[in-house]
């Protein structure tokens, strides 16, 4: 058996270990004489592992005990509706567009009722951050929507730019949540779909502030509301039992990686290893995104003959090396560079690269 060199964007890599130690569990984990797939969500055995999972999540993100840690369905983009139909309660919402997912999200918000667009680097093509001039923020906004890596466009909020604006602040992190330290208490309301950093698609993360919570409408579905789910600890119907079990086999990994600050300096030395390679090929490979903001995760890049495109990935795939076909949106290639990608396949997606560019340059 050979595993590929995966840089795919989602669902994405997941650490091997963690992938090991579920196989040896599967037919029977700790003596359940079952699997995690298997049993009650309701019985001991899964509840030690959904409060092993918050724990060891809270420890990770250092997520203070006013903030309440929900393991929800529906992906990131039921919370695009979800956050609205909790928090609007009638006011109006700011949104700062910084490409194509805060873009969606804002789109679904107005499904739902009032919401501002404060900011948006559209016209800059997503290439960059919207300067603090360029942001023009409602004081009486229900909250204030970020999305802090924009998985399509490459473009990443550094934690120094994220500021305390007086109204709560929602912030997507999907494609870079527990890549690096976060100061929880600077936002209302984190959300990430697991299948980019955390584990398996059919898990949504939400660490929510107690202060944010019993805002809904009665109007919304209880499995939509937020205090609901927060009373019954994710535990309102059958949350995705297998999902949060592999969820929690990354965060343990995690720790033994010597928690976010231990990965963080990984993944900086893995974005580092990239950007130097796409910007010393003397144009043959570009990444457009201001260098201030350029994602520690997800890396696109386009090469200056698009006619090498697709011998670029054929040639890839021969070197094993996947996932690198860019977002329909937005063409040209991405490498996703997640926790569970190693230095070692960057190392080799940046040989092969400097390969393929010595050869076809
Ligand atoms: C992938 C992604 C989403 C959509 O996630 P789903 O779980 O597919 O709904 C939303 N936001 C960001 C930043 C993403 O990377």
């Amino acid at each position: 058996m050979s595993r590929i060199w995966n840089f795919s964007a989602g669902p994405a890599a997941l650490p091997e270990e963690v992938l090991k130690q579920a196989q040896e569990e599967i037919l029977d984990w700790h003596g359940a004489g079952c699997s995690v797939m298997e049993m009650s969500h309701r019985g001991k055995e899964f509840m030690s592992i959904l409060a092993q999972a918050e724990a060891d999540l809270r420890e990770l993100m250092g997520i203070p005990e006013q903030y309440k840690v929900l393991f929800l369905q529906g992906g990131a983009t039921q919370q695009f509706a979800q956050i609205p139909m909790n928090l609007l309660a009638g006011r109006s919402a700011d949104y700062i567009v910084t490409g194509s997912w805060s873009k969606k999200a804002v789109k679904e918000a107005q499904r739902i009722g009032n919401v501002r667009v404060a900011a948006t680097t559209e016209a800059s093509n997503f290439t960059r951050l919207p300067t603090a001039e360029e942001i023009k923020l409602d004081p009486f906004a229900a909250y204030l929507h970020v999305c802090t890596n924009e998985t399509i466009h490459g473009v990443e909020i550094p934690a120094e730019r994220i500021a305390d604006t007086g109204v709560p602040l929602v912030a997507d992190m999907s494609s870079h949540i527990l890549s690096r330290p976060v100061n929880v208490e600077k936002f209302g309301l984190i959300y990430a779909g697991a299948q980019k950093n955390i584990g398996p698609s059919g898990v949504t993360l939400v660490i929510i502030h107690r202060d944010l919570l019993g805002m809904a409408p009665l109007t919304i579905p209880t499995v939509m509301d937020y205090a609901v789910m927060a009373e019954n600890d994710s535990m309102l119907n059958t949350p995705p039992t297998y999902g949060i079990y592999i969820a929690g086999l990354v965060f343990q990994w995690l720790k033994k990686q010597g928690g976010l600050a231990g990965i963080d300096a990984v993944n900086a030395e893995k974005a580092r290893i990239l950007y130097e390679c796409i910007d010393q090929s003397g144009s043959f490979y570009t990444n457009p995104v201001d260098p201030d903001c350029r994602s520690r995760m997800n890396v696109p890049f386009v090469l200056a003959d698009a006619g090498l495109d697709a011998a670029f990935l054929a040639d890839a795939k021969a070197a094993g090396v996947l996932g690198l076909k860019g977002h329909k949106s937005v063409g040209g290639m991405r490498a996703s560079i997640y926790n569970a990608v190693s230095l070692a396949a960057v190392t080799a997606l940046v040989e092969f690269m400097n390969d393929f560019a010595k050869r076809k340059g």
